[in-house]
């Protein structure tokens, strides 16, 4: 059987002086020509695991293996980090501000065939739809422009695998789509391995292809986006996916929901507004404009539950409404 890709046997990583802090004894297994999401809240170890996979962290135990060979650990490499792979995090600071896009770009390669170079160059200029920007200095580049050209430099040496930690924090939706669809058409072309790590689920469901997650330091579930966001096993993975209500035993019954469960899970989108003859129990609260849609905020009985709305103008502050439940979750 042909190794794995890229494989973490059961790696560890305690920081020092914490108890629960870093990667408890994990397994996981990377497709190539995939982008594969970690995503986990604040603190659950995601860039403690990327480092590892990228061998800038040493495990305290287990070990990391790229197509079968053991990576190695910066203790152990002139270089820190594996040959094969480029990282990307949100900070930009090895972009030397005062040269053009291009410079940075080009510098980065071998000199050795300048002609090959300059078409390489203008080839990843025109993958990442940075055109127009190359003759700028990276100075005068907007937090998303900058981004690119740091995922530029990464991708111009042909690494087989890009890892991201949390790179699109900073860049606005518009600018983030772009760049998301442009670095999947990559993979798409070149056989790319992408891991991209997040907290964030607007930087990774509409990108990633499996998504992991992380919680404590350990794997708690994986599979596909679509699958995971509409069926999680877990409620952590559910918070994490979207902007749901979480209701108690109790709670739920005075929503309609006889239920043995602890909890019930309500997506904002599982939820219609209705009005009836009576039983317009929950008054909406608040409106928050998204954009496209709103949400409600709708209370009854100390009770608040998100639902989202995208006929602008058919409630107010203040009405009362009926509510009928499409699905719901109970963990
Ligand atoms: P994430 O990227 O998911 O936010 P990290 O991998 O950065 O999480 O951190 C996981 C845990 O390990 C956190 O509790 C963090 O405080 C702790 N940690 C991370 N780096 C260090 C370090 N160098 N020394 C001590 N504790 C650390
Ligand atoms: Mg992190």
């Amino acid at each position: 059987m042909a190794p794995s890709f890229l494989q973490a046997i059961a790696v560890s990583k305690t920081y020092p002086g914490t108890q629960a802090s870093g990667i408890k004894k994990t397994d996981l297994t990377i497709s190539q020509g995939k982008i594969t999401a970690i995503i986990g809240e604040s603190g659950s170890g995601k860039s403690t695991l990327l480092k590892m996979l990228f061998g800038l962290l040493s495990p305290d135990a287990g070990e990391v293996k790229f197509k079968g060979e053991r990576i190695w650990g910066p203790a152990e490499k002139l270089i820190p980090g594996h040959d094969a792979m480029k990282m990307v995090t949100q900070q930009t600071d090895d972009l030397n501000l005062f040269a053009k896009v291009w410079d940075n770009i080009y510098s980065l390669l071998p000199h050795t065939d300048l002609k090959a170079d300059q078409e390489k160059t203008s080839k990843m200029l025109g993958q990442l739809k940075m055109t127009g920007i190359t003759d700028k200095r990276v100075a005068d580049l907007s937090g998303g422009e900058k981004q690119r050209v740091a995922i530029a430099r990464a991708l111009i040496t042909s690494p087989e695998i890009l890892l991201l930690d949390e790179p699109f924090n900073q860049v606005d939706t518009s600018f983030r789509e772009g760049l998301q669809h442009d670095i999947r058409q990559i993979v798409k072309d070149t056989g790319l391995t992408v891991i991209i790590v997040s907290h964030d689920p607007a930087e990774v469901l509409s990108m990633a292809d499996e998504l992991l997650v992380l919680k404590e330091g350990e794997i708690l579930e994986s599979g596909g986006p679509k699958e995971l966001y509409q069926n999680p096993k877990h409620l952590y993975t559910a918070r994490l996916l979207t902007n749901c209500t979480v209701l108690t035993n109790e709670e739920a019954k005075v929503c309609g929901l006889k239920t043995k469960a602890a909890h019930v899970v309500i997506y904002p989108e599982w939820i219609e507004t209705v009005k009836t003859w009576t039983n317009n129990d929950w008054e909406i609260k608040q409106i928050l404009f998204k954009g496209c849609y709103e949400d409600l905020l709708l209370e009854h009985k100390g009770i608040t539950i998100r639902v989202l709305n995208d006929q602008f103008g058919k409630y107010a502050e203040g009405n009362k409404v009926n509510l009928k439940l499409n699905k719901w979750l109970e963990y």
